[in-house]
C-alpha cells in the first residue's frame, strides 16, 4: 500500500513513547487523536508570540490575534464548504455545540405535541441534550432503531417523520459501531417534511471529506480534538437562516451589540453565539490540524484506513470466541468486539500491560449496548498513523488475553 505511514508517524511525538516498557499502540482514536508537531508548534508559538484577547482591543497583539482567529474561521468554512463565515460558530466541542443548539432550538420550536427524532446509535452527547430539551418543553423524543448489522432502519425513520417532527438529530458516523449513516438521504427525507437536520460529525471529520452544502445539512457539529487538533475547541455550523432565527444560548461579553438595564441587543452572526473569551488559540490549532490533514489528503487517508479496517477485521475474526459488534456495509476503521466469556475490562487491562491502548465500556452509547444486551465492548479505533504491525500486536495480545482468562 502506497502510504508513507512511517514518515507520517514522525510528525506525532507521542507515538514514539513506550508504555509499560513497550512501544505504544494507540488504538483509542475514536476518543481522541494524537497531535502532529504542526499543531503543537502552532499552539506553542501562539502563547510565546501572539497571545492577546480577541475582538476587544486596538493594540497590536489583539488585532493580530483577532486576525488569526478569523482566519481560522475562514479555514473551517472552506474545509466544510459552508457558504459564509457567519455560519461557523466556534464552541468548546461537539457536546458544547449540541447543547447550545438543543437549548436554543428547544426554546423556540419545542412545545407539547412536537417531536424530536434521534437514533438508537447516538452518542450520549446527541441524546441527553435533546432529552433535556424535550423534558423542559413537554416535547417527545422518537428513536430510529438500527438492525443487527448496526445500520439504521430507514423504513422506521420514514414512519417516524411527521408534521409533529421539529428536528432530526443524527450522527454521521457511529462512534461505537463505526457505521457511516446515509446522511444525505436522511436530510433529503427530512426536508420533504420541512424538518431541519443536525448532523453530529464528531467521528466523521477525521475520516471523510465534508461538504455541508452538498449534504444540505442545516446544522453540522464536530470537535477539534478528534480531528488532530487541540482540546476545548469545536464547531457548530448552521445555515445562516437558522442561526439568524434562533435565540442566543449564552449571554455575556462579545455576543452583544448594545447593553442597557432595560434591553440588550445582540451582535451579528457568528458572534451572537460566541459569548465570553473564546478559545482563540484552540481555533488556530484546529486550523493547523485541518491544514495538516489536507496536506496528506482525505482520499489517501480514507483509502489507507479502509485497508487497516479490512486487515484488522480479517485478523480479529480468526481469534476464537471473538465477536464484532457493528458490521455495516459502510463503516470506518472502528472495531467494537468482545471475547466470549471475558469481561472487556479484564481484556483491556491485559492489553494495556502489553502497551496497547483500546477503549472499554459503553463508549457513551448505552442504548447501543442495551440493544445487544451487553454491558460494554472493547473498541479499537484506528487512525492513519496506525500500522498493520500494530494490528498484529493487538492480535497477539488478544491470544494472550485468551490464555489468561479463556
Ligand atoms: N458524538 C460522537 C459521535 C462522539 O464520538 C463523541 C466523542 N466520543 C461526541 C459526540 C462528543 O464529543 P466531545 O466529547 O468532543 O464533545
Amino acid at each position: 500500500m502506497d502510504f508513507e505511514v512511517d514518515k507520517i508517524r514522525e510528525d506525532f511525538p507521542l507515538l514514539s513513547q513506550k508504555v509499560h516498557g513497550q512501544p505504544i499502540v494507540y488504538f483509542d482514536n475514536g476518543a481522541t487523536t494524537q497531535k502532529p508537531r504542526q499543531v503543537i508548534e502552532t499552539v506553542r508559538r501562539y502563547y510565546e508570540e501572539e497571545n492577546a484577547s480577541i475582538h476587544r482591543g486596538v493594540h497590536f497583539l489583539s488585532e493580530r490575534s483577532t486576525e488569526t482567529y478569523e482566519k481560522a474561521r475562514e479555514k473551517v468554512r472552506k474545509y466544510i464548504n459552508a457558504a459564509s463565515t457567519s455560519e461557523v460558530i466556534f464552541t468548546s466541542g461537539t457536546t458544547g455545540s449540541i447543547n447550545a443548539l438543543a437549548f436554543s432550538f428547544g426554546e423556540k420550536y419545542l412545545a407539547p405535541g412536537t417531536e424530536v427524532i434521534i437514533t438508537e446509535m447516538e452518542h450520549h452527547s446527541n441524546l441527553v441534550p435533546w432529552q433535556m430539551a424535550c423534558e423542559r418543553k413537554g416535547a417527545k423524543l422518537k428513536v430510529v432503531p438500527f438492525n443487527e448489522k448496526g445500520e439504521l432502519v430507514m423504513a422506521e425513520f420514514k414512519k417516524l417523520l411527521s408534521d409533529k417532527t421539529r428536528i432530526v438529530a443524527v450522527s454521521h458516523i457511529s462512534n461505537s459501531l463505526g457505521t457511516i449513516n446515509p446522511i444525505k438521504e436522511i436530510i433529503r427525507l427530512a426536508h420533504k417534511h420541512e424538518v431541519p437536520v443536525l448532523v453530529d460529525g464528531a467521528q466523521a471529520l477525521p475520516h471523510e471529506s465534508i461538504d455541508v452544502r452538498d449534504l444540505d445539512a442545516d446544522f453540522y457539529v464536530f470537535s477539534g480534538h478528534k480531528v488532530y487538533g487541540p482540546n476545548g475547541i469545536g464547531v457548530l455550523y448552521g445555515k445562516e437562516k437558522w442561526l439568524y432565527d434562533l435565540p442566543p444560548y449564552q449571554g455575556g461579553g462579545d455576543m452583544v451589540d448594545c447593553v442597557t438595564f432595560e434591553k440588550t441587543t445582540y451582535n451579528q452572526l457568528p458572534f451572537k453565539f460566541e459569548a465570553g473569551t473564546m478559545n482563540y488559540i484552540g481555533a488556530a490549532g484546529l486550523a493547523a490540524a485541518l491544514d495538516y490533514i489536507s496536506g496528506i489528503g482525505l482520499d489517501r487517508i480514507r483509502e489507507y484506513e479502509k485497508y487497516l479496517l479490512e486487515y484488522a477485521t480479517m485478523k480479529l475474526m480468526t481469534v476464537p470466541g471473538l465477536e464484532i459488534y457493528g458490521n455495516a456495509a459502510r463503516k470506518i476503521s472502528i472495531i467494537s468486539f468482545l471475547l466470549d466469556g471475558i469481561h472487556p475490562y479484564d481484556a483491556g487491562m491485559v492489553l494495556d500491560k502489553l502497551g496497547i491502548a483500546v477503549r472499554t465500556g459503553t463508549h457513551c452509547t448505552q442504548p447501543v449496548m442495551d440493544h445487544f444486551k451487553i454491558t460494554g465492548t472493547l473498541r479499537a479505533s484506528m487512525a492513519f498513523y496506525n500500522t498493520t504491525g500494530e494490528i498484529d500486536r493487538l492480535y497477539a495480545g488478544l491470544h494472550r488475553v485468551r490464555e489468561m482468562f479463556g
